[in-house]
């Protein structure tokens, strides 16, 4: 159900907009720091001490935020300038990661911290609806010992696959099989009916929590990559996700790197997932098995790399060179079952993208490892589903009230 609200019209409107505008920005800082200054906020919003102090105040008064005198030394003459924090209320969202095997979902609060997490296995084939009900269940059981006054403000999943940004459908999800599913609604309806729900695609939410919290974090020009069965890309340009017309941007696994190649899952020949992905890999190391924790296991262990497994590594660095050439990132993050690839082919893969790519010596792009492990997904849904809150407070607050009860009477 979309979200609606009375606004004032006229010159009232425009103010009353910059003003819950700036509540939204102020909140993503204290998300984003935990504990930042309010001279610090000053500087970083270019607004005056006053208006900080006022917007800050409204915050408080939700609960949301709370003030301290700075933690550790004074510094120098003078009257410390006071801190903001999350404040007493638990304000949280539910994350979501549909991955192959497992459903994950995670309770996040306001400032990034995990306050409970569960894992319940996929059967293979099971329906939209059958996730549905197992994520609305799982939920509940995390909302179960929250205080009294918890503000839940959204939920955000993860999906391996293709993702209308415009209206929560999932266009196209090979590793479950499922295509045009109005996923969005089936979760929503689940939960209540009243909490938001919004999904996003793996690597684009991947990006996302790299950017915000991990080995990203500060940085313009950003691809992360997410590679299991497939492969998926996750863009960030000039401090901006790069999504396209519908959400569908970033479909890097299905790149032509190889004319007449291999058959892909699209239908097509010579993608590059079928050059780097579990299959690939799987053929590669010489074993029939594609579930990832084995790979992830075997890659481990690889000393000198195969023949076989090379000519993958150096696929990844041909595949790797185009998207450097073509963004310009400052890093390339490897997500998934590429993190346990690429130590095992390094060597390839840099040959590869030293030679291809029109970088100098000085102003080389970074191949790094996802700062937040296996959880780049999961953190990303959360920090999705806060999206809301952070760019209307006093809105989402208002709706949030009664979203706890909602879920459990629901889930019930
Ligand atoms: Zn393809």
């Amino acid at each position: 159900m979309p979200l609606q609200q009375q606004r004032p019209t006229g010159k009232g409107a425009n103010q009353e907009a910059v003003r819950r505008h700036n509540l939204g920005t102020l909140l993503g800082h204290v998300h984003r720091d935990t504990d930042v200054s309010r001279a610090d906020l000053t500087t970083r919003m270019g607004l005056n001490r006053s208006t900080i102090a006022a917007l800050v105040v409204e915050l408080e008064r939700l609960g949301v935020v709370a003030q301290a005198s700075p933690r550790g030394d004074r510094q120098g003459a003078g009257r410390p300038s006071l801190h903001v924090r999350p404040g007493e209320r638990h304000v949280c969202v539910i994350a979501v990661e549909l991955r192959v095997e497992s459903i994950e979902v995670a309770r996040i609060s306001l400032g990034g911290t995990v306050h409970g997490r569960l894992s319940v296995p996929v059967e293979v084939g099971a329906s939209p609806e059958q996730v549905a009900d197992q994520i609305a269940r799982t939920a509940a059981d995390l909302l179960d010992d929250v205080p009294p006054d918890t503000l839940l403000v959204g939920v955000g999943v993860g999906i391996p696959g293709v993702v209308s940004a415009d209206d929560g459908r999932i266009h196209y999800a090979p590793n479950l099989a499922w295509s045009d599913v109005a996923f969005t609604e089936l979760v929503q309806d689940r939960l209540g009916g009243e909490v938001p729900v919004v999904i996003g695609n793996d690597a684009n939410l991947g990006v996302l929590a790299e950017h915000a919290r991990g080995v990203a974090r500060g940085m313009s020009d950003v691809v992360y990559l997410s590679g299991d069965v497939g492969v998926g890309g996750g863009l960030i340009t000039r401090g901006r996700s790069l999504l396209g017309t519908v959400g569908y941007a970033g479909e890097v696994g299905h790149m032509r790197v190889s004319v007449g190649g291999r058959l892909c899952r699209c239908g097509n020949r010579g993608c590059w997932e079928t050059e780097i992905g579990a299959v690939a890999v799987a053929e590669a190391l010489g074993t029939p098995s594609h579930d990832i924790a084995h790979l992830v296991g075997l890659l481990d262990q690889v000393g000198t790399p195969s023949v076989a497994l090379r000519e993958v590594g150096r696929m990844l660095g041909v595949g790797l060179t185009n998207l450097i050439n073509i963004f310009d990132p400052q890093v390339v993050i490897l997500g998934g079952l590429l993190s346990a690839l690429y130590p095992a082919v390094s060597a390839e893969v840099d040959a590869e993208v030293v030679r291809g790519t029109l970088d100098s010596e000085d102003r080389r792009t970074e191949v790094v490892l996802p700062g937040l492990g296996r959880d780049s997904v999961l953190v990303g849904a959360g920090e999705l589903a806060f999206g809301a809150m952070l760019s209307d407070p006093l809105l989402v607050v208002a709706a949030a009230e009664e979203a706890v009860r909602r879920v459990r009477v629901a889930a019930a």
